[in-house]
């Protein structure tokens, strides 16, 4: 479903001042995949581990993304741009030609944590965003050089990470539900296998809520609902009661 990967290969190879690049753009990742996977949205993630120089990485990354299952490619990086500053200079995420995306993937994170919204900006000149096969963007998440941006970075991390797994779910169509999908665990793994695979299917839980309204036995307000994994279970529970 989505394919990420923190910008660069070793600590060190990319910016570096208040915060190094390489070691924030991994944990970053790190904590939004471990988001998407808490609310069972497969995500692949890739770590360059292994290049030398920057033409290697780009390779690697581009060619590690195109060979992954998805349907958006996400870089993220942190910005520098040059002295230390005191003042907040801000998040910005760069793309290809997925601009909605971008716009509202930068609104998120700004709005989420006080850091300056610098928008979506285009570069298709970029090997990352041309080359990877999806649609693809690069989010620069804030100025390793401002000290109001480290600032509210370390201060909103939880809530940046927690935005870009909400934007990113929502672009592949699988919206993360209110409550954090409880891990659902019965007897048999393969009753919890089965469960699971039947929550994952958007559909189904929507058709169960539809047919539940149609037969009276739920209220239609269901349908307006974000509905968690608890929930639809229970709905279930409800409706085979009136199927009985
Ligand atoms: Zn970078």
């Amino acid at each position: 479903m989505i394919t990420i990967s923190p910008g660069h290969w070793r600590v060190g190879s990319g910016a570096s001042d208040l915060l190094d690049e390489v070691v924030e753009a991994r944990k970053v990742v790190n904590r939004v995949v471990e988001i998407l996977e808490d609310h069972r949205i497969l995500t692949t993630k890739i770590e360059d581990n292994v290049s030398k120089s920057p033409s290697s990485n780009l390779n690697y990354l581009v060619q590690q993304h195109n060979g992954s299952k998805r349907k958006v490619d996400v870089s993220v990086h942190f910005n520098a741009s040059g002295n230390r500053v005191p003042y907040g200079i801000g998040t910005e995420v760069l793309y290809y030609d997925a601009v909605l995306l971008a716009t509202t993937m930068s609104k998120a994170i700004s709005d989420t944590s006080g850091l300056k919204n610098r928008g979506a900006k285009k570069r298709q000149e970029l090997a990352f965003l041309h080359r990877t096969t999806m649609p693809a963007i690069l989010i620069e998440v804030c100025f390793v050089n401002s000290i109001e941006d480290v600032k509210l970075y370390e201060m909103h991390f939880e809530s940046i990470c927690r935005v870009i797994a909400e934007v990113l779910a929502t672009y592949v169509g699988q919206p993360l539900t209110t409550i954090p999908a409880e891990k659902v665990a019965f007897s048999t793994t393969a009753l919890t296998d089965k469960i699971n695979l039947l929550l994952q299917d958007t559909n189904w839980r929507q058709q169960v809520i539809t047919k539940g309204v149609e037969m009276n036995a739920l209220m239609p307000v269901w349908e307006e609902r974000q509905i968690g994994d608890i929930d639809s279970l229970g709905l279930c529970t409800i409706l085979t009661k009136n199927l009985i």
